[in-house]
């Protein structure tokens, strides 16, 4: 029996929360960030968003209705524009997401249909699917965030449409060129969240019984594979329509997917150090680290899915939060330019990154939507309990169901690991302040309210302050950001890249060889090795030294690190009385070298990287 009940769970303007969930997200206009975190949202609203040529790019083929296939890309759009809306609140904002959803009403065929091709090609043809999964996706967005009853309703004729004509797809489709999954990408996270506003179980019975949601256990395909088995993005957007369904019936069979995968990439290197991972869009385990490698898609979703990991509480809570902050600050920022316009499709460690040459299809989107969702990712709550997840310098207004509080955060994180919170409750009240330890620190200390917190607590784990809060009291830690040479895996074995918190660093080896006193040996071998310096490079990780403010491009007040560096003489390797070079945060746009050699990779002090240690210890439940 057809239903248009509309339940408080996922329900408009309240955190968007299932019954099994474990954490909510904080709204995103409950907070304002600063630092690096709220730079990159404010650019990429600012620089890109509300620079697109909406209409060329975006609604034309929409109005027309002629295409015959193709993606576009306007429902991640509109789930982009949607988050950014909601986090800025600006008045030029919110009317171009208002613009966005407004072009996808118009645009739905009387029928209900969301896309742009000709009749025929409807649902049949490549990426029809695809493309009304996300409109979905931006439609539910729009009804989540805003509590927009049109957008919800046209999101329900748009799966009505579906399932409708579900019956009509050709024989054998899912076997005609390309995995289902990936044709279909987008399709079961805008249903699953449809069936949780509605509670309609058609839309339920179609995930469980035509796309086999419970069923659904693809292994870990290394390589494109027949059918395109092996696409990592693919993959996960159907672990991310599993565990939206968890969220609502929980099951352990929507859940192993997702685990596996976690287990590809944190013990079987299927995740490079800068935390996205895949070449040519498919998962691949040898840590090759050049050309096509780490889809934005998959950096992205990778994100969803730890961000959903840790609403559902399905996950090592530190763990996850430590693989979305190594994920954010390298593999999402070195997608996009310094100014913010352009967009890149892959960011390999080693060679020059290409960019995108167009604001449409599936990479600058799913882009926008990571950056969008920032703001959602640094505190998560739920009834007397806060989590900080990120950290950044910022102020948010929290709801623990019993008692409401501010909290002010100061901090250069990424810069530095002194982190300071002021809390203020409403009143005096009891609730735990958690909050995430990285793996990558050595020595943390905690305080409060200047008093040491004696009581042990180890790196990678999440510590738990629970007492009486009172207006003022303060939280300050100290997370020491050690130097560390990271040994690289796979065929980066031999050589290793430098880390200092949560931030890889990398060398421009362009403007290395323009660097003032480099002599002339030295300025021929840059020149004469445009792309494969590093063969004759050498670098010593006991001869570096951090700098706190570099000129880096990466950002802001970025941070570098000074190396010695020796092409002459590969056996003993630099000297103090080498020339230098400067390595900056691996996201600056202009980088090409992460991987170095040395003369002894046993001698020099590397270290494993603690996130994707090679352990094989299992995340279980
Ligand atoms: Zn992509």
């Amino acid at each position: 029996m057809k239903t248009y009940t509309i339940l408080v769970c996922c329900a408009a303007l309240a955190t968007t929360a299932c019954a099994g969930d474990a954490w909510n997200a904080v709204p995103a206009d409950r907070i304002r960030l600063g630092g690096v975190l709220g730079w990159r949202v404010d650019l990429t609203t600012t620089n890109n968003f509300m620079q697109l040529d909406l209409e060329e790019t975006f609604f034309k083929p929409f109005r027309e209705k002629t295409a015959a296939g193709g993606f576009v890309g306007l429902g991640k759009l509109a789930d982009a524009a949607v988050h950014l809306a909601r986090y800025s609140g600006k008045a030029d904002v919110v009317a171009r997401k208002e613009a966005v959803i407004r072009a996808i009403l118009e645009t739905q065929s009387p029928d209900g249909y969301l896309g742009y091709l000709r009749p025929e090609s409807r649902m049949k043809a490549l990426w029809d699917l695809h493309d009304t999964g996300f409109l979905l996706q931006g439609l539910m967005s729009e009804y989540e965030e805003y509590g927009d009853k049109i957008a919800l309703e046209a999101a329900k004729r748009g799966a009505d449409y579906v399932l409708a004509h579900w019956k009509d797809m050709p024989a054998n489709w899912e076997f005609d060129s390309i995995t289902d999954r990936e044709w279909t990408l987008g399709l079961g996270f805008g249903i699953a969240r449809l069936y949780a506003a509605t509670k309609d179980a058609r839309y339920r019975d179609f995930l469980l019984n035509e796309r086999s949601l419970k069923e659904w256990e693809l292994p870990i395909v290394i390589g494109r594979g027949k059918m395109f088995y092996g696409q990592a993005y693919g993959y996960l957007g159907t672990a991310l329509a599993q565990l939206e369904m968890h969220g609502l019936e929980p099951d352990p069979k929507l859940l192993g997917p997702t685990l596996r995968a976690l287990d590809f990439m944190l013990h079987g290197d299927g995740t490079l150090v800068t935390g996205t991972g895949g070449i040519a869009e498919c998962w691949t385990n040898d840590q090759d680290g050049e050309g096509c490698v780490g889809e934005t898609c998959f950096t992205v979703y990778e994100l969803l899915v730890f961000d959903r990991l840790i609403r559902l509480g399905a996950a090592d809570l530190a763990r996850t939060g430590d693989l979305m902050e190594r994920t954010i600050y390298n593999a999402l920022f070195a997608a996009q330019s310094r100014d913010g316009r352009r967009l890149r499709y892959y960011t390999p460690l080693n060679g020059e990154r290409t960019y995108f040459g167009r604001d449409d299809y599936c990479c600058p989107n799913n882009y926008r939507r990571g950056v969008a969702r920032i703001p959602r990712n640094v505190f998560y709550v739920k009834r007397n309990a806060v989590y900080a997840n990120l950290f950044t310098p910022c102020t948010a207004n929290l709801d623990l169901g019993d008692v409401k509080v501010a909290v002010r955060e100061e901090t250069a994180y990424p810069s530095d690991g002194k982190i300071l919170f002021t809390v203020e409750p409403e009143r005096p009240a009891a609730f735990s302040f958690d909050v995430r330890v990285p793996r990558w620190c050595q020595a943390p200390v905690a305080k409060i309210n200047g008093v040491r917190v004696t009581y042990p607590f180890t790196p990678g784990s999440v510590l738990k302050l629970p007492r009486v809060w009172q207006k003022g009291d303060t939280v300050a830690l100290d997370f020491p950001m050690a130097l560390r040479a990271v040994r690289g895996r796979g065929r980066q074995s031999g050589r290793f890249c430098m880390m200092r918190g949560p931030l890889v660093y990398a060398l421009d080896t362009r403007s290395a060889a323009r660097r003032p006193g480099m002599n002339d040996h030295d300025k021929g071998v840059f020149a004469g090795h445009p792309h494969d310096v590093q063969t004759v490079l050498t670098l010593d990780p006991r001869l570096m030294r951090f700098h706190p403010d570099g000129e880096s491009s990466a950002r802001p007040n970025g941070t570098m690190i000074e190396a010695r560096f020796s092409t002459e003489d590969w056996s003993d390797g630099p000297s103090a009385d080498d020339p230098t070079v400067l390595l900056s945060e691996y996201a600056d746009p202009d980088n090409t070298l992460t991987y170095f050699r040395t003369p002894d990779i046993e001698g020099c002090g590397c270290v494993d990287d603690e996130l994707y240690s090679g352990d094989t210890k299992k995340q279980t439940p």
